[in-house]
């Protein structure tokens, strides 16, 4: 099979099999063709690659920063030199054209490489001077072994969103990445053996839920970082608390765009596309409540249709094709049900709707309109291409309905007039925000969600406070006094 690994797991440097695990298919979305077959991680397994990651720790931890940089900087050139072979093992896992997995994978990954690989040499704590001339300091620490669990839609990004920081603060890692899409997070590992990263710092372990649930409960383990669906985010959050783990949840949304009549239609049409159909609108992150107010509903609808329309879709491995299948047969079936549900419940089907007649899970790029907000489609994430497009008269009323979910992921609006969009953002109740523009996610910036959607923040200089702690040191300069 063309892209079988050399085997399912990466543990302590090299690549491990163990055949008695359940087998996991991995499927080219375009084709249905199962590509590579690999085996979910036994408890041996799962012990080998943790005790791995916990004897690795400690010397880890003990390299200056500069030179775990180093390495994470090294790895982050290398991902990008093999940027098109990555791109294409991305494709085939995950169905995403390589228009996109060319400029939105491997080289967020290797962005993320680079950023905490340049950090790593400043991770400091602090001086407090104190009353007497006593001050204290803080060091800062690694937590030790973290777990990483990824979703499906950007394997390669949510390797490297975890892994980067982690060891950049002197962690190791044990990264379980979806069933689904297995296959680039043993590069990920593999390139940071190749960029110098000692035996066991980072590795990979294949498998289902259990899988997950296993690694999230060893005692070994002081963190977990989970993307992934609310419901799992609430059972991992349980079962981390059991041993008092810090947790970073990177989880689900069902995110408002609220276009104002004043705001730029071409703009706002683009941020819809980009924030409902860019990965087959596998995005955590989408503005799928696309608020449009009344009087550019028409102009809004009818563009959007038109440029629609102009939406290539096909053989994701093609670089004209800018639309590509979902991830599985599983996940069609849900977004089917999902669009099946919007027409019995009313809402008018404008554009799409159709799963297309050829091999693989295509479905179309689908729109409908005059949604309203107790409607399924309104309430529930679907992760597909259904875009619900609601109508709305006052900013009053679209903020309170904007922010009636109990997700709070993200959040974007469209329009001219300055203060409205730094009022409107202020309003959100939710961790990402956007103002003319839809689902950025830079290194650089926080990212993350409230309420249901997560705790916690990836990227940026915060992370670090997220894969360390500080320990506090009081020093005295005076004699001790005791009252007897
Ligand atoms: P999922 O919740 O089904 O699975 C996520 C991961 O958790 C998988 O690796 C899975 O094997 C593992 N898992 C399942 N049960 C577990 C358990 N009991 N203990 C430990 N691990 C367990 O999610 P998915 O279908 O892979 O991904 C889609 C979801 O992820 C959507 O809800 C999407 O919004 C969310 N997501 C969020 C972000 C973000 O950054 N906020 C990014 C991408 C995807």
């Amino acid at each position: 099979m063309k892209f079988q690994p050399k085997a399912s797991h990466f543990i302590d440097g090299e690549y491990v099999e163990d055949t008695a695990g359940a087998p996991i298919d991995v499927v080219y979305p375009a084709t249905g063709e199962v590509i590579a077959r690999l085996h979910s991680a036994t408890p041996a397994i799962v012990d080998k690659a943790l005790a791995a990651a916990k004897d690795a720790q400690r010397a880890w931890e003990a390299m200056t920063g500069t030179e775990r940089g180093r390495v994470l900087r090294r790895a982050a050139d290398i991902m990008r030199d093999r940027n098109h072979e990555l791109s294409v093992i991305e494709t085939h896992d995950t169905g995403k054209p390589i228009q996109e997995t060319t400029v939105a994978d491997a080289t967020s990954g290797a962005d993320a490489l680079e950023y905490f690989g340049g950090l790593a040499p400043s991770l400091t704590g602090e001086h407090i001077p104190l009353a007497g001339g006593d001050f204290a300091y803080t060091i800062r620490e690694a937590l030790g072994v973290c777990v990483g669990i990824g979703a499906w839609n950007y394997p390669t990004q949510i390797a490297c969103w975890k892994g980067a920081p982690a060891l950049a603060c002197g962690n190791t890692m044990v990264f379980k990445p979806s069933e689904t899409t297995p296959l680039s997070a043993l590069k990920v590992a593999e390139i940071l053996v190749e960029a110098g990263a000692p035996r066991g710092v980072y590795n990979v372990v294949q498998g289902y839920g259990d899988v997950g649930a296993a690694l999230v409960t060893d005692p070994r383990v002081a963190k977990v970082s989970l993307t992934g669906s609310v419901p799992t985010g609430r059972k991992v959050y349980a079962a981390a608390a059991g041993g008092m783990k810090h947790v970073t949840m990177e989880l689900g949304g069902k995110s408002p765009m609220i276009v104002f009549d004043d705001a730029d239609v071409e703009n706002a049409v683009s941020g819809a596309i980009l924030g409902n159909f860019y990965s087959s609108g596998q995005v955590c992150s989408n503005g799928t409540r696309v608020f449009v107010q009344e009087g550019i509903k028409e102009a809004f609808l009818t563009r959007l249709a038109e440029r629609l329309a102009k939406a290539r879709i096909g053989d994701p491995m093609d670089p004209e094709v800018s639309f590509g299948p979902v991830v599985s047969q599983g996940q069609m079936e849900i977004v089917k049900g999902y669009i099946a549900k919007a027409i019995a419940e009313g809402a008018r089907l404008v554009f799409g709707g159709r799963q297309l007649d050829r091999a693989g899970f295509y479905l179309e790029p689908t729109v409908f309109a005059d949604v309203t907000d107790d409607m399924t489609i309104a309430r529930e994430e679907i992760f597909g291409p259904v875009m619900s497009v609601l109508d709305f008269a006052s900013e009053e009323e679209v903020m309170a309905r904007a922010n009636a979910t109990e997700f709070g992921l993200a959040a974007g609006v469209f329009t001219r007039d300055l203060s409205r969009a730094h009022r409107v953002v202020r309003g959100f109740e939710a961790g990402t925000c956007y103002i003319n523009t839809y689902n950025l996610a830079p290194v650089e910036a926080p990212f993350g969600g409230s309420k249901m959607s997560g705790i916690g923040r990836e990227n940026s200089k915060l992370a670090i406070n997220h894969y360390s702690e500080l320990k506090t040191v009081y020093v005295s300069m005076n004699d001790v006094e005791a009252p007897y």
